[in-house]
């Protein structure tokens, strides 16, 4: 339906008082391009109005306040480039020096000596003087200042400063688009849920986040602007989901069958009841008509090979091939191991193409999918590049690095039909449970929330550098017991060299305490076949000792290896720690994270240390991680894309505002799911404003 053209939609160029110029700066620096974008850039914090501080008190301030007093004074200083224009305020307890770079006959003309001025600035102490430098001013008897009590600050760059767009001028930019909200701005949500959640209508939220009369005003526009981001974001998932539902076919396995029976007789161990429930969810949404996209999260060892493993053979067992794609090339041919080691008893082919598959491994392994006699590929993104072609793939496990790029392409592997191969999406990093709603709102989501039994926790430990023999006595205790160690360095951003030459320093040192033999390393700059025989040979236990950078962060399985230590452990992120602890515990000896760190930490390094040491639970970890951090940069979750709409929401902190919106989106939905009630017509419009259905669907339709 085309979208009615409001006038808010207007372009900043066309605004008189903005010009061409600013106009291009606000798209630039702030990606504003609308009189409605204006209205919806809201201040970021607020200055009491009321407020009026004593020159004599400002000691100790460091932040803008608002002085009252007289101008007197006016000086030119300085010559050339240096010129200044400068002032005296006075009030009755002391006065304050104000400075100006630029300007000078017009501020005198507007700003007559001699006048009482309430002056909105913050004051910089500069040789015993304290100096205000391009002050606001605003005439003591002026109307503006009984506009409201609190006085929106609007974020500025640097460039539009230089600009002059200072916030100050853009908070009057903006201020003179708000007469504007009566007659453009309308109700969008349906009045019974405004009354529900206690909402005040929108025009009002608008008006009062700009110019709030009071505290109370301000709190109720924040959480009715609030509630709108998070209902509106989680309404565009649902939907989403809806209609995938509805939109794609999915091919129906509809036998357990003989491979998957199998496999689950020849397990030493039986699944966990989580591993149950989550492959039973998986089986009935490959069977009820649609195509699955589901996300498979869980802790490190929580067992979601093994889940994949399964889903695959319901693949097979129906009549279909599958396939699972792995970032890297390690990790590609890790999960060949595992699933090869799994299923050629069970009589399962399984074959591995990575980019450096010569063409003579590879001729058979594209027949082979191409003519549907091959049931499982496992690959890196060479599985979706040109010429692998499958007869019938029936679902798709990709690693979620992957997830755009994959789950947009999937079509390529499908023949000319319509139905797309289901696609199960495995997360390395567990997400907490609020957060994956508002993230993956449109995938549906199986959460293995259990480890295996007779796991020991991994005992960690954080030593700062100094102590850093104690860890290597350590080891030496450990490699004499048979266990292996893995010892990891962070990547240097930006520069592989100087990554490389991290870890070699740190390989000469561990080759002068524990001798050549004893270690090994390896690097992304290692050509792949050096790198996977140096890792093979670790796996057989003929070096105790492996260095790298984050190459083996995810998928290696080598039982034996029962300590890992991290070097420069301050360098990485919670979930990354997490990951590459997770790399031990997984054989029957207890195992070791050793974190080395320097003396002088952050603040939130050393959080992140404690977290390690007290909590060996993903999501637990996940959730600190979330604090520290905030969502939008948490790893191993979506990209900012869909989190970038939200301006005043913070998922981490509206955890249950978050909830709210979401039941609410989801009853919306449930009640008109053809978006056909013409009650929530301007609903259903805002949400295709925010959401425009062809970025939604262009990708994967
Ligand atoms: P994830 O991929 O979730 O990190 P994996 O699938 O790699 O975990 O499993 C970790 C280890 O636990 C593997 O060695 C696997 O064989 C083993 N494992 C998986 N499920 C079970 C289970 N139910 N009982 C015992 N061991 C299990
Ligand atoms: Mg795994």
């Amino acid at each position: 339906m085309p979208q009615q053209r409001n006038y808010l939609d207007t372009p900043l160029r066309y605004l008189p008082t903005l010009g061409e110029k600013r106009a291009t700066l606000l798209e630039s620096e702030l990606g504003l391009r609308t009189y409605r974008d204006l209205i919806y850039y809201f201040p970021f914090r607020y200055v009491d109005r009321t407020v009026i501080t004593p020159i004599r008190e400002l000691r100790n301030i460091h932040r803008e306040v608002q002085l009252k007093g007289y101008l007197t004074d006016y000086r030119q200083e300085g010559v050339g480039r240096k010129q200044r224009l400068k002032a005296t305020f006075k009030d009755a307890t002391g006065q304050v020096e104000l400075v100006w770079f630029k300007g000078s006959d017009w501020l005198k003309k507007r700003y007559p000596e001699g006048k009482c001025y309430v002056l909105l600035g913050q004051p910089r102490l500069y040789n015993g003087i304290y100096s205000v430098s391009h002050p606001e001013l605003t005439p003591a008897d002026s109307p503006d200042l009984a506009v409201g009590a609190l006085y929106g600050v609007y974020n500025t760059t640097e460039k539009m400063k230089r600009a002059r767009l200072t916030p100050s001028v853009l908070g009057k930019i903006i201020a003179s688009l708000l007469h504007l909200i009566p007659t453009y701005v309308e109700e969008t949500l349906p009045s019974e849920i405004c009354a529900q959640q206690h909402l005040i209508p929108l025009p009002d939220a608008l008006q009062q986040i700009h110019v709030p009369r009071s505290t109370k005003e301000l709190q109720a526009a924040i959480h009715r602007l609030k509630f709108d981001e998070l209902f509106y974001l989680q309404l565009m998932l649902l939907q989403t989901k809806l209609e995938r539902h509805k939109r794609f076919e999915g091919y129906r396995f509809e036998h357990v069958g003989f491979t998957f029976n199998s496999l689950y007789d020849s397990l030493p161990f039986s699944l966990t009841q989580a591993q149950k429930r989550v492959i039973r969810e998986i089986r009935l949404d490959c069977n009820a008509g649609h195509q699955m996209n589901r996300l498979l999260q869980g802790d490190v060892g929580s067992g979601k090979t093994l889940v994949a493993a399964f889903s695959m053979l319901l693949a097979i067992d129906n009549g279909y091939q599958s396939c699972l794609m792995a970032p890297t090339e390690i990790l590609a041919a890790q999960h060949y191991a595992t699933l090869s080691r799994l299923l050629s008893p069970i009589g399962v082919e399984v074959a591995l193409l990575t980019g450096s598959s010569t063409p003579k491994e590879r001729r058979p392994i594209l027949e082979g999918s191409a003519d549907g006699t091959l049931p499982i590929l496992v690959g890196t993104h060479a599985l979706i590049e040109e010429g692998v072609r499958f007869a019938h793939l029936g679902l798709a496990v990709i690693d979620e690095q992957h997830r755009f790029g994959v789950a947009q392409r999937a079509k390529l592997w499908g023949k000319a039909t319509d139905v797309l191969p289901h696609i199960l999406i495995m997360s390395a990093t567990p997400i907490p449970r609020t957060l994956a709603m508002t993230l993956y709102g449109d995938l549906d989501i199986s959460t293995i929330d259990e480890l295996p039994p007779g796991r020991k926790p991994i005992v960690t430990k954080h030593l700062y550098e100094d102590g850093i023999s104690l860890a290597y006595d350590f080891i030496r205790d450990r490699i004499a017991e048979g266990r292996q160690v893995y010892v990891v360095f962070p990547m240097i951003e930006g520069s592989e060299a100087s990554d490389y030459a991290n870890l070699e320093t740190g390989y000469k040192r561990f080759v002068y305490m524990f001798g050549e033999r004893n270690v090994t390393w390896v690097h992304g700059k290692l050509p792949p076949k050096d790198k996977q025989e140096r890792m093979d040979a670790f796996a057989r236990n003929e070096v105790p000792i492996l260095l790298s950078t984050t190459v083996i962060e995810v998928g290696v399985d080598v039982p034996n290896a029962t300590v890992m230590m991290i070097e420069n452990a301050d360098r990485f992120g919670l979930s990354q720690l997490h990951q590459l602890r997770g790399r031990v515990g997984r054989g029957d000896n207890q195992s070791y994270c050793i974190l080395v760190t320097p003396q002088a930490l952050s603040y939130t390094a050393k959080r992140r240390m404690e977290v390690m040491t007290s909590t060996t639970d993903g999501f637990v970890i996940a959730e600190e991680d979330m604090k520290l951090r905030g969502a939008g940069d948490i790893e191993g979750t979506r990209q900012s894309g869909d989190l970038s709409k939200l301006s005043l929401a913070k998922p981490t902190e509206d955890v249950l505002l978050m909830r709210l919106a979401g039941a609410v989106a989801s009853d919306v939905l449930a009640a008109d799911p053809e978006a056909k009630n013409p009650l929530y017509a301007p609903m259903w419009q805002e949400l295709e404003r925010l959401y425009p259905r062809e970025e939604r669907w262009g990708n994967i339709s």
